[in-house]
């Protein structure tokens, strides 16, 4: 029992004390009561705390969500722009190489200038999907397919680097999904030449796919020197790079451009990466593609059962 005593003095009608009238209570339940409502005062202060922080992230990432639109709206009308007088350019330059009597000594310069047409071109096709693109095919397409002749593409990335990529698994087994291969193969090749430039010397990166139910899973692990936690927050962030000063000079448009494709195919980019060990990427997209009004066009039987070609 836990006890509460009270007492009271007495006196008589002349106003003489007489004593005290003590009374003695249990007071354990409403001990246990007061401790109840500090508890529950506790757990809602600790709850409004963990909503304030929520709240406050949730309103940070829609922020982000809202600046990057912003940049690559504004990315996609600089493009736009560019663009133009880019294809003018390149028109009439193919019209004065045409017409060059045969050889001419200046005929390479002109070739410079068309070959640096094209890398503005390169670019200016990347600043174009910064702006949220919708994919504008649907085919059943294999990734096992996509991924070889992506890595086929890095060939001459990887023989500079002296790295190999090895795709795990059964590399004949067909991974079916009805996804534009075009934007696949520039997501993976994005993420593939990050890690090919981040392994080192003699490196190997390992490539996963797998389907699940509803989704495909592809991951790309390098065994390079990580990122850090600071530079982790940015590396989506269109224009940002750490490439400066390096052999290998970057944009910074690669994963922006990649995460662009990604998230308007449904799905999303993961990064794990353990500082000076290892990086793994992880991309998950929808078996089917979403469509504008949101509902996911999921591959017909056909497609899921696979004829190893990749395309039905
Ligand atoms: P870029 O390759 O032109 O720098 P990206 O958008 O592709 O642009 O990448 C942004 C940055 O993310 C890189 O500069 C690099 O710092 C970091 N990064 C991306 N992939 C890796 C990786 N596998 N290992 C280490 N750092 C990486």
């Amino acid at each position: 029992m836990l006890g509460g005593i009270s007492w009271q003095s007495i006196a008589d009608d002349d106003g003489v004390n007489m004593g005290f009238r003590t009374s003695v209570r249990d007071i354990a339940d409403r001990k246990r009561m007061e401790q109840q409502i500090r508890n529950y005062n506790e757990n809602m202060e600790q709850l409004v705390q963990e909503r304030t922080a929520r709240l406050m992230e949730l309103e940070e990432r829609q922020a982000k969500v809202e600046r990057l639109a912003a940049l690559g709206q504004l990315a996609a009308g600089v493009a736009h722009e560019i663009n133009n007088p880019l294809a003018g350019l390149r028109n009439a330059i193919e019209l004065v190489r045409d017409s060059l009597p045969a050889g001419f000594a200046d005929a390479d310069l002109l070739g410079m200038v068309q070959s640096e047409i094209d890398r503005i071109g390169g670019i200016v096709r990347q600043l174009y999907q910064l702006h949220r693109p919708q994919p504008v095919s649907d085919r059943c397409v294999d990734l096992t397919n996509v991924t070889l002749q992506t890595i086929q593409l890095l060939s001459a990335a990887c023989r500079r680097h002296r790295v190999t990529i090895q795709v795990q698994g059964n590399e004949r087994q067909p991974v079916l999904a009805r996804l534009p291969d075009g934007e696949l193969k520039q997501v993976l090749y994005n993420i593939l030449l990050n890690a090919v430039q981040a392994s080192p010397e003699g490196g190997q990166i390992d490539v996963m796919i797998a389907a699940r139910d509803r989704e495909v899973v592809i991951g790309v692990t390098d065994h390079g020197m990580g990122i850090p936690a600071d530079i982790l927050r940015k590396i989506f962030d269109p224009f940002f790079t750490t490439k400066h000063g390096t052999l290998e000079t970057g944009m910074g448009l690669g994963l922006s451009v990649s995460q662009s494709l990604v998230q308007a195919l449904g799905g999303h980019i993961e990064v794990h990466s353990v500082v000076g060990r290892r990086t793994t990427f992880t991309v998950t997209l929808p078996r089917g593609w979403v469509a504008s009004d949101g509902a996911i066009s999921l591959p017909e039987s056909a497609c899921d059962a696979g004829n190893g070609k990749g395309e039905l």
